[in-house]
């Protein structure tokens, strides 16, 4: 952990070395298997006896199921409990599942509804401490030190991304700059002013603020930014290298959502790049098939299904992310012993069936990704055409292709319409459009 600063009352005026640490809280994220199950399930057992004494929504589940708190006797008693969907927080709007009395909430946060009511989240004193240690934790995860000044492009608001980093960097011993979302030029010119070090945002807003640097005239080695956590919305291989080439950054992947804490669940740290570590001292993870529900051994490809087991006023069991992942078990370079995941490639709800063939946008995404002169922006767009379903992919091309011989763009949107074929078994129509004309996000707000 960082060094405090020194204490000029004590008669001591020798400044301590501030010393670069990796690994925010050692004695958890570097636990023994054994040691943390057997720290999982003292916490999991707590919370099952908790909500089901405090939560009627969760005794009514385990009623449901003929299971009583005293029947969970190892973590394999997980399996039992049913699950929460997104469906159960909306029913119970908005503080139906908290576990404590509003008095003790400090805090709360909501998920934007796409559509009608939003889902609503809530924080003890306790809670808020955790998250800014699973913040801090994530932050030095992605190389952030004492010293670095943190550019948080996150929303502030009822959307945790951007509060949920702030205390975080805070806690970490960081400068912060708490920017939000949008304005995208100031955002750039306090960047440079201020000497940022650590970019904090949604990925394609990323990619949005080197696309106006570029507009602007601006090279981006100008800046102090060496790294970035990007997340709140998935993204790919092929982003990152986009990212880190246009930006000069190392780029790193977070994850989290509201109703399981916000930003702090999972990250990947800067040695491997490659997954992301759970805090699985705090959150139990289980892969599932998205249409039976049977949990699938680790490796196996599924949806992402997470108890919280610290958590006091917004206690989750076993609740259905629809982010789609996998588990790897494999030990890290790093030295972290918690089981990493491997970044989102979609959502089981955002699953296409295109002629009854089941089409994740992450496969498209991952067939573009592999062409030459092809820009990572692209729309799927899914009619239906009398009873047949048809499929557009809208994809942006590079300048110089576009303003290539219409022979040239035909060749190339056969090409991608083959290698879709290939993969997913469908055909569909490609439609090569020019350089930013498919709508950007201005960052998650
Ligand atoms: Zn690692």
């Amino acid at each position: 952990m960082p060094a405090e600063c020194p204490d000029l009352w004590s008669g001591s005026f020798t400044f301590k070395e501030v010393r670069v640490e990796m690994i925010w809280d050692e004695e958890f994220e570097t636990l023994p298997r054994e040691a943390l199950e057997a720290l999982q399930l003292k916490r999991l057992k707590s919370l099952v006896e908790r909500v089901y004494t405090d939560v009627p929504f969760y005794r009514k589940q385990m009623d449901g199921a003929g299971i009583k708190p005293g029947d969970i006797k190892g973590l394999d008693g997980l399996g039992n409990l049913p699950f929460t969907t997104k469906d159960d927080l909306r029913d119970n709007y908005p503080f139906g599942l908290f576990a404590v009395p509003l008095e003790r909430v400090l805090r709360i946060h909501a998920s934007s509804g796409t559509t009608g009511k939003p889902t609503v989240v809530g924080y003890t004193r306790r809670d808020i401490d955790t998250w800014a240690e699973l913040m801090a934790r994530t932050l030095a995860c992605g190389g952030t030190t004492q010293g670095d000044i943190v550019h948080n492009s996150y929303g502030y608001g009822l959307f945790t991304g951007g509060l949920g980093a702030h205390y975080g960097a805070e806690k970490l011993g960081t400068t912060i700059i708490p920017i939000s979302g949008g304005n995208t030029k100031r955002q750039i010119m306090i960047m440079q002013d201020f000497g940022s070090t650590v970019l904090l945002c949604t990925p394609s807003y990323a990619l949005n603020l080197a696309e106006v640097m570029s507009e602007m005239g601006m090279d981006p080695s100008s800046l102090k930014l060496r790294v970035g956590l990007f997340g709140a919305e998935p993204w790919s291989e092929r982003m990152r290298d986009e990212i880190e080439k246009k930006l000069r950054i190392k780029a790193v992947d977070i994850y989290g959502l509201s109703e399981i804490i916000g930003p702090g669940v999972a990250s990947e740290c800067l040695e491997a790049k490659r997954g992301l570590h759970i805090f699985e001292d705090h959150f139990i993870v289980e892969v599932i098939n998205p249409e039976t529900g049977e949990v699938l051994p680790p490796g196996e490809r599924g949806e992402l299904v997470f108890t919280t087991i610290t958590k006091e006023a917004f206690p989750v069991i076993r609740y259905r992310t629809k982010d789609i992942s996998r588990l790897i078990k494999e030990p890290c370079v790093c030295g972290r012993t918690f089981l990493r995941m491997e970044r989102v490639t979609g959502r089981s709800d955002d699953m296409l069936i295109i002629r009854g063939v089941n089409v994740f946008p992450s496969q498209i995404e991952h067939v573009l990704m592999s062409v030459e002169g092809v820009e990572p922006h692209y729309r799927i767009i899914v009619d239906r055409e009398g009873a047949l379903d048809t499929m557009e992919v809208q994809v942006e091309v590079s300048e110089e292709i576009f303003s290539d011989e219409v022979k040239e763009l035909e060749r190339l949107g056969k090409r991608i319409q083959g290698e879709i074929k290939d993969m997913l078994g469908v055909s569909c129509k490609v439609k090569l459009v020019e350089p930013r004309t498919i709508q950007r996000s201005e960052g998650k707000a």
